[in-house]
């Protein structure tokens, strides 16, 4: 037995995969939980520079604000403005645009090169780290966000628990991450590249170490403290053939109530 199940503490598990370094993706036998065992010693954040944002800047600048802007409409249909936590940031777009729509914000990132960017080029309030380590004040926030966040961090049910505390006492939690029921993605990933998608490979940049589904979602917000309003479908695909996959999949769910989408998007509240 490697590391125990985050979501339900088991034991038991099923090996899909297994990597030349060692590292296997694993499905827990208790709870369905998708995750790499051993956890993959991950590089250090220090990629994160001018250089890793660079395209989110320039050329992905137009359909990434398309993006945010979205995710800021989704948010303004959970809750009245008020004060907003973005965990894991990035370069701060989303916060300025929650700023501009009435938002008061602060974000978290472990990017030092992210965090001054937001600070001294955007004007806003951020603090380097994770939100396991930084000290921020509880029962303080309105919204708290984790977009496509939660998949790299070393302990997701505590991450959750911490967004929790953060939260007032209406407050509300909205994420998203990737979607390991990504079926049609999976397919046509195969059929493109000729070769299956993997839940990890060697020496890649940005390890998932958890693999969610909706159901495992939903689980793990429910055992962090939180009452799910819903869990859907994130249109995140900046790419046309991922955005033609992705309407795929969300006709697919609308009719069938299957999630088989490329990613999640996740609202809950606080429960008392
Ligand atoms: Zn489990």
């Amino acid at each position: 037995m490697g590391i125990p199940c985050n979501l339900c503490g088991g034991g038991e598990r099923q090996v899909l995969e297994s990597s030349p370094d060692g590292v296997c993706a694993v499905r827990c036998g208790d709870c369905g939980f998708i995750f790499l065992d051993p956890a993959p010693v991950v590089a250090s954040c220090s990629h994160y520079d001018e250089e890793y944002y660079r395209p989110w800047i320039e050329e992905q600048a137009t359909p990434r604000q398309a993006l945010w802007q979205k995710r800021l409409k989704l948010l303004n249909g959970c809750h009245g403005v008020g004060r907003l936590l973005d965990a894991g940031c990035g370069n701060g777009d989303f916060l300025r645009l929650a700023k501009g729509g009435g938002w008061e914000v602060l974000g978290t990132e472990v990017s030092d090169w992210a965090v001054r960017h937001i600070q001294e080029r955007l004007g806003l309030d951020a603090r380097q780290g994770d939100l396991l380590s930084l000290d921020l004040e509880e029962g303080s926030f309105d919204v708290v966000t984790l977009w496509h966040v939660l998949e790299h961090t070393t302990d997701p049910l505590a991450n959750l628990r911490k967004a929790r505390r953060l939260l007032k006492e209406d407050g509300v939690l909205v994420l998203a991450l990737p979607n390991a029921s990504n079926h049609l993605f999976r397919a046509a990933y195969a059929l493109g590249k000729m070769r299956f998608l993997r839940y990890y490979t060697p020496g890649e940049r940005e390890v998932h170490l958890w693999h969610f589904t909706a159901e495992t979602l939903q689980k793990m917000l429910e055992k962090a403290g939180f009452k799910v309003v819903r869990v859907g479908i994130d249109h995140s695909a900046l790419r046309l053939p991922n955005k033609i996959v992705e309407s795929a999949a969300d006709l697919l769910w609308r009719l069938t109530g299957l999630n088989w989408s490329e990613a999640l998007e996740a609202v809950a509240v606080k429960q008392p």
